[in-house]
């Protein structure tokens, strides 16, 4: 018999003080277009594109349409020494929108998967090479890259890593690219692309010999967007080619779109060795993730596996290269291109920001930064952190907005399909909720 009422009991969830939850659930029951509607049918607006994944809105027909054709003709394949087509199709898109350099595509499923994995080619990479001693790694403060053991190690997020300690790698963290004379600044800051030099000191501390790679969000998403400054990220390039590191950049939130250029990679024209993706490669239709590298970087550690049977990367996901998820993805890019949504975003991007800039002096707001279609809202703290970030987070849900919240900052990221009234009224929702000087 089905319940009519929602047992809460069960589901264990994610990042969720579930205890609260239980008692003000926040609940969605449809999705279309760039709205959400809750179970007794309120309208809530989507300014977080779920969580940064839907890039061309909700219920997309044509991915259902693909992902149910795929069902119906091949629905599961392993992809240990199998394959289907689609997965190579899908691997030529890509290389076809990746940067320069950047063809070869490994798949995973989550974000946090393609980051492990990404580690994993790094650390292969070096030992095929010789440099079996290069096993740490170089992060940043403030940095998100996934909750698996890797990406909890490479965690600048005190909170994602502390109870974890005991199995985390071995990872140094750089510095965060905020700084205070930033405040209020759209676009990129001018100044701090001296914090790089983070990077250089950590190799003489460390010795450069014992790093194999340096992962970087190209802008910070998760902690609620820090641009990087003007050279900054060209400045990690140049060291990390100095010492012989690889430079990684986490794409999940920024690839597809979100800067106004397919990757960050390309907007802010720095090649990393490796690239991490994840969320709009399939619209977030179905779980799929991926990394990109050089062939020179494969081919190296293809050559270390010599002439033996052997795999030459001992990993992969019994969902790596879904077919599924291949198929959602291939259509994701059918309308990215077909509507040309990237550029959209570029175009859109002025608009939106003088939006969220215009939120400047209200009562709960005391910084905004934003770059394309992402932008933070750092607000006011309450005496607990991150105690204002979900009481926002909450009275905005109740006022018909969907943003996502992150400590004590709103990360907005609205779909590219976005029209401009949307936009509005979602600032207008924005402005009536943060200008309330008291929230409970
Ligand atoms: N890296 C970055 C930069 C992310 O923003 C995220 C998720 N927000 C991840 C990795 C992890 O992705 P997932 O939650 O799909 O594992």
């Amino acid at each position: 018999m089905q319940p009519t009422q929602t047992n809460f009991e069960n589901h264990w969830m994610p990042f969720t003080n579930n205890r609260a939850f239980r008692e003000t659930p926040q609940m969605f029951a449809r999705a279309e277009g760039v709205h959400y509607f809750t179970p007794e049918g309120n309208d809530v607006l989507d300014g977080s594109s779920g969580l940064f994944c839907t890039p061309a809105g909700h219920g997309r027909r044509e991915i259902a349409d693909a992902v149910h054709a795929q069902l119906m003709t091949l629905d599961y394949t392993p992809h240990f020494q199998r394959a289907a087509p689609v997965s190579f199709e899908l691997a030529t898109r890509l290389s076809q929108i990746l940067p320069e350099g950047l063809d070869r595509v490994f798949f995973a499923s989550s974000g946090s998967e393609a980051v492990d994995s990404a580690m994993k080619i790094c650390l292969s990479y070096h030992r095929a090479k010789g440099e079996g001693q290069r096993n740490r790694f170089v992060s940043r403060n403030w940095g998100y890259h996934g909750v698996n053991l890797g990406g909890t190690s490479l965690a600048g997020m005190v909170n994602n890593r502390r109870e974890f300690a005991g199995v985390t790698c071995d990872v140094v963290h750089m510095r965060h690219t905020w700084r205070e004379d930033q405040r209020y600044t759209p676009g990129q800051p001018e100044t701090g692309a001296d914090l790089a030099d983070d990077l250089e000191e950590i190799c003489r501390n460390y010795g450069a010999e014992t790093i194999a790679g340096v992962f970087v969000e190209p802008i910070a998403g998760s902690i609620g967007t820090i641009v990087p400054p003007k050279g900054y990220l060209e400045r990690l390039r140049a060291i990390a080619d100095k010492y012989g590191l690889l430079l990684i950049f986490d794409e999940v939130i920024t690839g597809f779109g979100r800067t106004g250029s397919a990757f960050a990679a390309e907007e802010f024209a720095v090649t990393p060795d490796l690239m991490t993706m994840a969320k709009a490669l399939t619209n977030g239709a179905v779980p799929m993730s991926a990394v990109a590298t050089s062939a020179a970087i494969q081919e190296t550690v293809f050559a270390a596996a010599g002439d033996t049977d052997r795999p030459e990367l001992f990993h992969g996901y019994t969902y790596s290269a879904h077919p599924v998820a291949c198929a959602a993805a291939l259509a994701a890019l059918d309308i990215y291109q077909g509507e040309k949504l990237f550029e959209r975003s570029r175009a859109l991007s002025p608009v939106f920001l003088d939006l969220i800039f215009g939120l400047r002096n209200l009562a709960q707001v005391t910084d905004l930064r934003g770059y394309g279609m992402m932008a933070g809202i750092q607000l006011k703290p309450a005496e607990t952190p991150g105690l204002k970030g979900s009481q926002v987070q909450r009275a905005l849900f109740d006022a018909g907005l969907h943003v996502k919240a992150t400590g004590d900052a709103l990360i907005v990221a609205p779909a590219f399909v976005s029209s401009q009234s949307e936009l509005e009224q979602m600032a207008d929702i924005l402005r009536r909720v943060l200008g309330r000087t008291e929230l409970h």
